[in-house]
C-alpha cells in the first residue's frame, strides 16, 4: 500500500490514537501539532519503533501560510497525500452563550472551523483528478455537540462542529465525482485531554453514569472509525456521518 496520510492535532487524544493505528496499518504518517512537540514527537517514535514511516510538522491550521508550509512538507517529505484528517479543535471554559465575547468566539471560529476548511482546501489540491490528483478521503472529526448544542457548556464549540457537519456535506458533494470521498466522525465523550480546557478534566467520569452505554469512549475506538471511513472498506460511503457516541 502506498498511502499518505496528514492528521491535524495528531500528536495528542483523538489525533494521536488515529496516528498510531495508521502507522500500523502502513500508511505513511504526518503528525501535526500546534504547541506539544513532545507529544508529537513520542507518537512519531512510537510509530518509527513499530517499523513505520512517521513525520511531525508544527503548524496552526488556522494560518493559512502555516497550512501551505504543513502540506508542501508533506508532498516532500512522505509523498502524494491520499487521506486527510481534520482532528485538531479546541474548546474553552465552560459558559452560557451570553457570557462569550468576540475574542473567544473568533478563537474557536479559527481553530474549529478555519483549519478545517483551509487544510480541506489544500488537501482537494493534491487529491482531485481536477487537478491531476489520484484521488483520497478526507475524514473530519466533528462531535455529538453539533446535534445536542452543549447548552451551559459551550454552545460556541457546539456551532462550530455544526459549520463542520455543514461542510462535509458540500465539499463531499462539490468532489463526489473527483476521486474524494469526504466523511465525518461525531464521537460523543472520549477520555481526552480536552475536558481539561473547559475546566471540568473529569466531566466524562461525571456523564458517564447518564450515558445509555453507561461509559464514555476511548481515542482508539474513534481511530478505528476514522481508519474505516478512509479505508476502501467505505469505498460507497460520502457525505456520511459516524455517530461514536455509545448511543447519546
Ligand atoms: P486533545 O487531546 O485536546 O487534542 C487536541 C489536539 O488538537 C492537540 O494535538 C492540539 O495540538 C491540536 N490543536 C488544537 N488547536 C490546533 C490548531 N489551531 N492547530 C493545530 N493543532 C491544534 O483533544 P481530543 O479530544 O483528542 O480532540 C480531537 C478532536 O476531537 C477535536 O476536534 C475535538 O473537538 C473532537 N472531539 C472530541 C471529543 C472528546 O470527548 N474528547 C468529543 C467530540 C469531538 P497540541 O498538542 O500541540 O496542543
Amino acid at each position: 500500500m502506498s498511502e499518505t496520510i496528514l492528521i491535524t492535532g495528531g500528536g495528542r487524544g483523538i489525533g494521536a490514537a488515529t496516528a498510531l493505528l495508521a502507522g500500523r496499518r502502513g500508511y505513511r504518517v504526518c503528525v501535526n501539532y500546534r504547541a506539544d512537540e513532545e507529544s508529537a514527537a513520542r507518537i512519531v517514535d512510537t510509530v518509527r519503533a513499530d517499523g513505520g514511516t512517521a513525520i511531525a510538522v508544527r503548524a496552526d491550521v488556522s494560518r493559512s501560510a502555516e497550512v501551505e508550509r504543513l502540506f508542501a512538507t508533506v508532498d516532500a517529505e512522505l509523498g502524494p497525500l491520499t487521506a486527510l484528517v481534520n482532528n485538531a479543535g479546541s474548546l474553552e471554559r465552560q459558559a452560557r452563550l451570553d457570557e462569550l465575547d468576540e475574542e473567544r468566539l473568533t478563537r474557536i471560529w479559527a481553530a474549529n472551523i478555519t483549519g478545517p476548511f483551509l487544510c480541506a482546501a489544500q488537501a482537494v489540491r493534491r487529491m482531485s483528478t481536477r487537478y491531476g490528483g489520484g484521488g483520497g478521503a478526507i475524514v473530519n472529526v466533528s462531535s455529538a455537540a453539533s446535534r445536542i448544542g452543549s447548552p451551559n457548556e459551550y454552545v460556541d464549540y457546539a456551532a462550530s462542529k455544526g459549520a463542520v457537519d455543514s461542510m462535509t456535506r458540500g465539499l463531499a458533494l462539490e468532489v463526489a465525482d473527483e476521486g474524494i470521498r469526504v466523511n465525518a466522525v461525531r464521537p460523543g465523550l472520549i477520555h481526552t485531554d480536552i475536558h481539561a480546557l473547559g475546566g471540568e478534566p473529569g466531566r466524562v467520569d461525571r456523564v458517564a453514569p447518564n450515558l445509555p452505554m453507561r461509559r464514555g469512549g476511548t481515542a482508539e475506538e474513534v481511530a478505528e472509525s476514522i481508519l474505516f471511513l478512509l479505508s476502501p472498506a467505505s469505498s460507497y460511503t460520502t457525505g456520511a456521518f459516524l455517530d461514536l457516541a455509545g448511543g447519546r
